[in-house]
């Protein structure tokens, strides 16, 4: 199994750090070349606004795009998400996401004194208690599309979800310390 990291800005060391503790190697993914041979992507938090810019100078953003659409599977966290929406609001003008996860998200939607917080949630599908979320200037799902099936909430919004083989998050597993949501994507990638 091949994992890759999209390595172009944000907290990418972050999700590596957690794979090789998981026993998986990962490269750092600057390349659409290296897309090609990737078994599973993590794509991570960091400045959506960024990494849409980098993706486009540096002419990666219609090969994510199908490697997403080809089905490879993909966790996408915080800035990560933003990247996969089909809807972003109060984005940059020129922000455009690569429109494969059928939900709208709004960026920094929680407001200054919330900015970052921490929440324990319950995850469907992860035995065990809950789940420590990490939100770190944290956009909001406004709206899920009939194929997202949400794996968690906060306060009454899906803060967890999945679309098939993408996976995305509003908060930090990456740095939460709890290796349980990428094992649980990885589990499924490896089929
Ligand atoms: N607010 C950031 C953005 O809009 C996301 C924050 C994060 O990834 N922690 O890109």
């Amino acid at each position: 199994m091949k994992a890759g990291v999209l390595a172009l800005q944000g907290a990418f060391r972050e999700h590596r750090e957690v794979l090789h503790a998981l026993g998986f190697d990962a490269i750092e993914v600057r390349t659409a070349k290296q897309l090609l041979s990737l078994d599973a992507l993590l794509l991570p938090g960091g400045e959506s606004t960024t990494m849409t810019h980098l993706l486009r100078t540096s002419g990666m953003h219609a090969h994510l795009t199908d490697a997403l659409r080809d089905g490879l599977p993909t966790l996408g966290t915080c800035a990560g998400l933003i990247l996969m929406a089909k809807e972003v609001l109060d984005g940059r003008e020129d922000q455009i996401p690569l429109g494969v996860a059928d939900v709208t998200v709004r960026r920094n939607a929680y407001g200054r004194q919330r900015d970052s917080f921490e929440a324990n949630l319950s995850v469907k599908g992860l035995l065990g208690g809950t789940f420590p979320g990490v939100f770190i200037r944290a956009p909001v799902i406004e709206r899920v599309g009939p194929m997202v099936e949400v794996l968690a909430e906060h306060d009454g919004l899906p803060v967890l979800a999945r679309q098939g083989s993408l996976w995305f998050s509003t908060f930090h597993p990456e740095i939460s310390g709890d290796l349980r949501i990428h094992e649980a994507f990885l589990k499924e990638a490896e089929v």
